[in-house]
């Protein structure tokens, strides 16, 4: 096999858009991929709909990424979601903002999107060898492949990304057994855990039975100081959807922490709760307490049923009592979801591992970007941005490095 000047380990967002900047830029790339065919992730995040990126004030996007703010804001800042957009636009997906400011193409699915890009990728003579497993370096220091009959292939690139995604959804590709590989040359790597997922709930069997799979909309969720407005969904085994998804992360500390977390839940964050008192004054006599509940406070079946799981017996009749109940139903959250079953993954290789442009300060010549980096953001589309950005900029790093290299050669 001839020699590119690029490897990039990992057919997800992250690599594929580091691949066309590199191509673009006139380099010789390969993409490897340990799957049949690319990008299964991103295919599946299509299903959904596909949300692209977030229309608010870049200094609020900005904001999503928590603590890794100040490292992944340079990278953004160079690919911003309008970058996102124009170049979604150029590939014939052209986007919109929904309700919510999340952006999405117009298809809402990812196929479309794929395929045109692809095509582009092999316009500008990016190969694409699937169904090559990395398995770390050889003892020449080559990237070293499985292949699926058994084989195993290697190559020696001038430089390499490597952009293997997090662990969630193991099934898809990442599975995060690269791990190992980076901690054997020296390289510490942040524990990688679920975030974005859904959390168990000792519901009685009547919720159970019931309830799961029905939605509580417009709801508001409080967890250590932080209040989020959404929606989530009631299932078998606890709750899930994007308002606890905006939480999973002080949540999992929580829990880690404590073995418990109580999650307040307000089911009418449009009232207050003097307005609420005085709905819940006025009761019907022989008014069962679900109509009067529905009635009253307009409160769904399922949400008066997170009311009943919240005192576990009888609900309190007096108007003051179950208006502040209805503002603030504690949710005891006892475990949450594994990993396999989540949107994404924290953890990862942190800040101190990587210079500027997204080489491993350990290993000159390996670029890493996506999810296998050490942030977390909520859904919203926070995700693929900082995929995408930080894919931009591990290809601009590696386009620094070969030009230094050449020009000390
Ligand atoms: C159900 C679901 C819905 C989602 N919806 C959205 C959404 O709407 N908006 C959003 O912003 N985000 C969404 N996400 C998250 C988003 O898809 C990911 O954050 C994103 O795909 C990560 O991109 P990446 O390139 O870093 O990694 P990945 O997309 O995981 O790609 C990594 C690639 O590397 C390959 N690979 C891994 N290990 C090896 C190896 N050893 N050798 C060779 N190849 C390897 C994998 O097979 C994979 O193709 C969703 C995720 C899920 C699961």
């Amino acid at each position: 096999m001839s020699e590119p000047d690029i490897a990039i380990i990992g057919a997800g967002p992250a690599g594929l858009i580091a691949a066309e900047r590199l191509a673009k830029a006139g380099h010789s790339v390969a993409i490897y991929e340990r799957m049949a065919s690319p990008a299964r992730k991103f295919l599946l995040a299509g299903r959904g709909g596909l949300n692209l990126t977030h229309s608010e004030p870049l200094d609020v996007l900005l904001d999503r990424y928590g603590e890794a703010r100040p490292w992944l804001e340079p990278a953004i800042r160079a690919f911003p979601p309008q970058a996102l957009r124009d170049w979604a636009d150029g590939l014939g997906a052209e986007s919109f903002i929904g309700s919510s400011g999340r952006i999405f193409p117009r298809a809402m699915k990812a196929s479309p999107l794929l395929r045109a890009w692809l095509a582009r990728l092999d316009g500008l003579g990016v190969t694409l060898h699937a169904g090559r497993l990395w398995s770390g370096w050889d003892e020449n220091e080559a990237l070293r492949f499985a292949l699926r009959d058994g084989g195993e292939e290697s190559a020696r690139p001038r430089a390499a990304l490597l952009a293997l995604g997090g662990a969630s959804w193991p099934r898809l590709g990442s599975d995060g057994s690269w791990v190992e590989l980076l901690q054997q040359k020296g390289i510490a790597i942040a524990p990688l855990r679920p975030a974005n997922a859904g959390f168990s709930v000792a519901w009685s069997s009547l919720m159970r039975e019931r309830f799961a799979g029905q939605p509580l909309k417009r709801i508001a969720l409080s967890f250590a100081g932080q209040r989020v407005l959404g929606e989530a969904m009631i299932d078998a085994d606890g709750i899930e959807g994007g308002a606890i998804y905006a939480l999973s992360g002080p949540l999992r500390e929580a829990l880690a922490r404590d073995g418990a977390a109580i999650l307040t839940i307000d089911l009418r964050p449009d009232l207050t709760e003097p307005e609420l008192v005085s709905r819940l004054a006025k009761r019907r006599q022989g008014e069962t307490m679900s109509n009067h509940l529905r009635k009253a406070a307009g409160l769904s079946p399922v949400a008066a049923a997170v009311l009943r799981e919240a005192t576990n017996g009888p609900l309190p009749a007096e108007p003051n009592a179950l208006a502040e109940l209805t503002k603030a139903a504690p949710l005891r959250l006892t475990g949450m979801a594994s990993i396999t079953r989540a949107i994404s993954t924290a953890g990862g290789i942190p800040t101190e591992e990587i210079d500027r442009d997204f080489m491993l300060k350990r290993l000159p010549g390996v670029f890493v970007a996506g999810e296998m980096l050490d942030w977390e953001a909520p859904t919203g589309g926070y995700l693929l941005q900082a995929c995408f950005a930080t894919g931009v900029a591990a290809a601009e790093g590696i386009g620094r490095f070969l030009t230094t290299r050449h020009a000390q050669a």
